[in-house]
């Protein structure tokens, strides 16, 4: 782990620094913005400078210290990070029981306590209702860190009690010096540039080869959505659905969509290709949320667009 504010994210680092120092420092903080930006990565830097015994006045842990050490061994009896668990729908209740109640001891090295709450949308209604009463009744030196990718899906309550800290993409000099440090190809670097739209964790997965050639292929045979041989669709899509993520799957084809979308000037046709558009954004929502079949929900929908483009776009 990096004891640096993240990438992108130095003006909020700053506002939490600032707390701290002033001895001002809310005891909630809510990280919001898109997936893959580094949300989660500036959290831990600002729990790092919570728990560490050497703040330096630049707002930085020492990154040298015991609790900097203990930090970064994942060993700081005073941290805990907890997340939606894999193939889990939902934060649950008793994950945000144990989180409250990790809050509400003294701390082992200090007064201090620190939670990282991940996907904090995920938390069901019952999760919901009771970490909004942690929220009210705060214990002294807790601190508690949510990263959330969807603040409409948290309810109002819950965000009113935090301070709330908007996280934007990443710009074009940030991103750069990101995907510089990653290990890419240069045939997948190229693709990773146009479709991270300043989330650099959202191509992170490009860095493994098999991954981004896959990904080259499958806009190869997009290329030309009104030609494409769905039989070739399918054949790839069983051989690399479980391989590529969806959103990059969905990403790829949205971008054919929306090179098309210029062309068109009639209203209707226009209105038509922005709902498949729209639809095929919500693909792998809608595939975990429904328990879809991921391969033939997304052939319906490159159907629903090939006739869209073929019969409204003239060129
Ligand atoms: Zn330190």
């Amino acid at each position: 782990m990096s004891f640096n504010p993240a990438l992108g994210h130095e003006l909020l680092h700053e506002r939490f620094a600032s707390g701290l120092s002033n001895r001002k420092l809310h005891h909630a903080w809510l990280l919001y913005g898109v997936k893959g930006i580094g949300k989660a990565t500036e959290a831990m830097s600002m729990a790092a400078l919570y728990l560490c015994e050497d703040r330096g006045p630049d707002g930085r842990a020492c990154g040298s210290c015991h609790a900097c050490c203990m930090l970064r061994a994942g060993s700081h009896p005073d941290f805990i990070a907890v997340e939606r668990l894999e193939k889990k729908r939902d934060i649950t209740v008793d994950q945000i029981r144990e989180v409250l109640s990790f809050l509400s001891l003294s701390g082992m090295e200090s007064e201090r306590r620190v939670v990282l709450l991940d996907d904090a949308e995920t938390m069901n209604i019952q999760a919901a209702n009771a970490l909004l009463k942690g929220l009210e009744e705060p214990a002294s030196g807790s601190l508690l860190l949510m990263v959330c990718h969807d603040l409409t899906r948290l309810p109002a309550t819950i965000r009113s009690r935090c301070m709330l800290g908007h996280c934007a993409p990443l710009g074009e000099v940030h991103m750069n010096s990101v995907l510089a440090e990653m290990d890419f190809t240069d045939a997948a670097k190229t693709l990773a540039v146009e479709i991270a739209g300043g989330r650099p964790g959202h191509v992170a997965s490009l860095q493994d080869s098999a991954v981004a050639d896959g990904l080259l292929q499958w806009r190869a045979l997009l290329s030309d959505i009104r030609r494409a041989d769905v039989g070739e669709l399918q054949g790839w899509l069983e051989t690399h659905l479980n391989l590529v993520p969806h959103e990059l799957i969905a990403d790829v084809v949205l971008q054919e969509a929306e090179a098309n979308l210029a062309k068109i000037i009639e209203f209707e046709m226009h209105e038509a290709l922005l709902k498949t558009m729209w639809s095929l954004a919500a693909w792998p929502r809608e595939v975990v949320r429904h328990s879809l079949r991921a391969a033939p929900a997304l052939i319906a929908l490159l159907l629903e667009l090939r006739s869209v483009l073929k019969g409204k776009i003239a060129t």
